[in-house]
C-alpha cells in the first residue's frame, strides 16, 4: 500500500503518530494509499521548518522568486497529465476535468510569477520639504493552508503560489481524502529547487488544524472547505491573532429567463449542474425558471439529458461523470435524495439505483433531476454536493432575485438571457460574490479573485489575483528626509508639511 509522506523542511518522512486513514479509489471502492493523521509534534516540526526558512527566503528579490515560479510552472505543465491522473485516481472526477483543474491551479502559479510587477508599491516624491514617501507590501512569515478534497490540486495554489512569491514560507494542511496529487505537485516544487522549508506539507485531521490554528508561528490561514468548518476556523484563528480567509460551501442558483436561448442553457446546467458529479463549490445546483412555460420547456429537455449522462470512472475517455468522493459522501446525496421525495419535490429523474457494471463496488450515483422545490425544503436550503438539479420554478424574475438574495449562500449565480437590461440590473442587484451572464461557471480567471459573499466566506479577503497579493502582504509605510532637508531647531508642534 502507498504511504503518504509529510514534507517538512525538504524532508519526505513517514509519519510516526500511529493514526492513520485509507484512501480509496471512488470508482473501485479499493484503498490505494494511506494517509497519516499527524502528531501535534509532527505539525510543530512542519511550522518550525517554515518559521526558519523564512527570513532568508524573504531576503531573496521578487525577480529571483519569479524565476523559480516559472522552473516550477514548466515543471507542472510537463506533468500535467500525471497531475490529472493523480486526481482523478483518488477523487473520481474524469481525466478531462483534472485536466481542466491543473490547468486552472497552474494559471495561478502564471499569475504569482508576475511578483516583482504587483509588489511595487506606491511611491511619492516631495510629500513635504526634501520629503518623500513610500508604501510597500511586507510578506507576513509562516502561512498556512488547509484546504478541501474536491480540487485536490487546484485549491492549494489558489494558495501556495501566491503566499510563496510574496515572500512567505508555506505549511499545508491537504485533505486527507485525496492527498496524491498535492505529493506529485510537492515534488515538482521541490525540482524547481526552492529552498528548503518553503513549502512543507503535513496531513491530518482536526488535530492538524487545531495546532495549526494555535501556533503562535503561523500568521495567516486560508482556509477552503464547508460553510460550518469554515466558520469555525475563521472564528479559532481570528481569536488566536491570525489572519484569516475561510471560503464555505454554496448553493448556486441559475436564472433562465423566458428569452434565453434554451438548448445552450440546458447544456450550461448539465455541465454545471453534473460535471465532477456535482461537487464543485461553483456547481449549479439549483435552476430557476421564470414563468410556467420556460419550466415546462426546461424540465422536457433536461429529462432525457439527465438520462443519457455518460458516467463511469475516469479511465473511461467517454464518461462525462464519474463517482462520488467516498462511500459516505455516497449515502449522504442519497439521504437527500429520500429527503426530497420525502418533502414532495417531484422527481424526474433517480440517480439512487444505478449501477455500473464491472465497478459495482464504486461510489457511482446516477444523474438525479427534480422540479417543483421550494424554497422551505432542505434540499432547497442545504449544499448536497452530488449530481443533483433542483427546479424551483419562479413565477417572475422578481421573485428569483429575491430567492437567491434570501439564500444565506452566495458564492456563484448565473442568468441565461437575451435581454441586456435584464442581465445588467441582475448583475447589479444579486447578493453574490461571482456572478455569470451567460456563463454558468463564472470561475474568476487567475489575475482577479475568487471569493463568495454571505456564508460562503468569512474573512475580508477573496482569494488569489489581487486579493491573494493583499491578503499575503501587510503594508507597510515609510517617510524618509536626509538630513540637508533637516531644519535645525527641535519642533514640538504636530508636523504639518
Ligand atoms: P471539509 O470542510 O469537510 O474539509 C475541508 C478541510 O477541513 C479538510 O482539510 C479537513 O481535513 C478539514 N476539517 C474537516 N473537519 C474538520 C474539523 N471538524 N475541524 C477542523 N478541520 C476540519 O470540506 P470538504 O468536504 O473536503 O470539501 C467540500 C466543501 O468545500 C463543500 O462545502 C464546498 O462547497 C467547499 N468548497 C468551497 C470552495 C470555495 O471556494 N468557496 C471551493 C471548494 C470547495
Amino acid at each position: 500500500m502507498r504511504q503518504i509522506l509529510n514534507a517538512i523542511g525538504g524532508q519526505l518522512v513517514a509519519s510516526t503518530s500511529g493514526r492513520s486513514q485509507p484512501v480509496f479509489n471512488p470508482a473501485t471502492g479499493e484503498a490505494v494509499a494511506n494517509v497519516p493523521l499527524s502528531s501535534v509534534d509532527e505539525i510543530n516540526a512542519a511550522v518550525a521548518a517554515a518559521k526558519a526558512a523564512q527570513v532568508g527566503w524573504a531576503k531573496i528579490t521578487p525577480l529571483k522568486r519569479a524565476r523559480y515560479m516559472f522552473r516550477f510552472k514548466d515543471l507542472l505543465e510537463q506533468n500535467a497529465d500525471a497531475l490529472a491522473s493523480a486526481i482523478s485516481l483518488e477523487h473520481g472526477k474524469t481525466h478531462a476535468d483534472a485536466l481542466g483543474e491543473v490547468q486552472r491551479g497552474i494559471e495561478v502559479v502564471e499569475f504569482a510569477c508576475g511578483i516583482p510587477h504587483l509588489l511595487k508599491g506606491e511611491f511619492s516624491k516631495d510629500v513635504g520639504p526634501s520629503i518623500d514617501s513610500w508604501s510597500e507590501r511586507a510578506p507576513l512569515g509562516v502561512c498556512v493552508g488547509i484546504t478541501p478534497f474536491n480540487f485536490p490540486a487546484m485549491v492549494p495554489m489558489w494558495m501556495y503560489p501566491v503566499a510563496i512569491a510574496c515572500g512567505n514560507t508555506f505549511v499545508l494542511k491537504p485533505s486527507e481524502r485525496d492527498p496524491g496529487a498535492v505529493m506529485l505537485a510537492y515534488d515538482l516544487f521541490e525540482k524547481a529547487g526552492f529552498p528548503k522549508g518553503v513549502l512543507n506539507v503535513i496531513h491530518g485531521d482536526k488535530l492538524a488544524v487545531d495546532t495549526l490554528l494555535n501556533h503562535p508561528d503561523v500568521k495567516a490561514v486560508s482556509f477552503v472547505g464547508s460553510t460550518p468548518i469554515a466558520q469555525y476556523v475563521y472564528a479559532t484563528g481570528t481569536a488566536a491573532g491570525k489572519r484569516v480567509q475561510a471560503l464555505g460551501g454554496a448553493k448556486n442558483h441559475m436564472i433562465i429567463m423566458p428569452d434565453a436561448d434554451m438548448d445552450k442553457a440546458v447544456d450550461a446546467l448539465m455541465g454545471a449542474g453534473y460535471g465532477s458529479a456535482g461537487e464543485r463549490c461553483m456547481a449549479i445546483s439549483l435552476a430557476v425558471p421564470v414563468g410556467e412555460d420556460t419550466a415546462n420547456r426546461l424540465v422536457a429537455a433536461l429529462k432525457p439529458k439527465v438520462e443519457a449522462l455518460k458516467i463511469g470512472p475516469a479511465t473511461d475517455k467517454d464518461a462525462e461523470m464519474g463517482p462520488v468522493v467516498t462511500k459516505q459522501h455516497y449515502e449522504k446525496v442519497k439521504g437527500y435524495i429520500d429527503q426530497g421525495v420525502k418533502e414532495g419535490a417531484t422527481l424526474v429523474v433517480d440517480g439512487r439505483d444505478f449501477k455500473l457494471q464491472g465497478y459495482e463496488n464504486g461510489y457511482f450515483l446516477g444523474g438525479t433531476l427534480f422540479d417543483n422545490v421550494t424554497t422551505d425544503m432542505v434540499i432547497y436550503k442545504e449544499e448536497i454536493f452530488g449530481p443533483v438539479l433542483g427546479v424551483v420554478r419562479a413565477p417572475t424574475y422578481q421573485y428569483a432575485v429575491d430567492i437567491i438574495n434570501a439564500h444565506e449562500f452566495g458564492n456563484g449565480t448565473a442568468i441565461f438571457t437575451r435581454d441586456g437590461d435584464a442581465a445588467r440590473d441582475f448583475a447589479d442587484r444579486i447578493e453574490v460574490g461571482m456572478v455569470g451572464i451567460n456563463v454558468p461557471l463564472p470561475v474568476p480567471v487567475a489575475y482577479h479573485s475568487f471569493g463568495g459573499w454571505k456564508r460562503s466566506l468569512f474573512g475580508d479577503h477573496s482569494i488569489y489575483g489581487p486579493e491573494g497579493i493583499r491578503f499575503y502582504t501587510r503594508l507597510k509605510t515609510v517617510t524618509q528626509r536626509w538630513p540637508d532637508g533637516i531644519k535645525s531647531g527641535a519642533q514640538f508642534t504636530f508636523p504639518t508639511l
